[in-house]
């Protein structure tokens, strides 16, 4: 759906350009088709913050430096990194209802 939206633009928009110019954007279309499709693939895996109670702060002794989702931050692990299964920023003091003790998934 989103890939034929796309090609109407770029077909509306050959009717401007030169040769050259079209044959450029037509070889780029595919790049811009595949991040877009990336990007939407990460959005749907991972949940937004407030839809797990995420927080800043640990609960009960629990973060997210000592839960297996998390992401360290690899140049500094003090600051916040992020999480395999939650979108954005993630603190390692922070916390959520998805958390689940056990090493880290990896570096950031
Ligand atoms: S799943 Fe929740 S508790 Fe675990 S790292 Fe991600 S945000 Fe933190």
């Amino acid at each position: 759906m989103h890939s034929n939206v796309f090609i109407e633009v770029i077909v509306e928009e050959s009717q401007k350009l030169t040769r050259g110019s079209l044959l450029q954007r037509i070889a780029i279309a595919p790049i811009a088709i595949g991040a877009f499709a990336a990007l939407a693939a990460e959005a749907e895996a991972k949940a937004p913050q407030n839809a797990v109670m995420y927080q800043n702060k640990p609960k009960d002794g629990k973060k997210c430096s000592a839960c297996k989702f998390y992401i360290n931050n690899k140049k500094n692990p003090k600051a916040n990194g992020g999480c395999t299964q939650v979108l954005g920023s993630i603190s390692p003091n922070g916390w959520c209802v998805v958390y689940a003790p056990g090493p880290n998934k990896g570096n950031k």
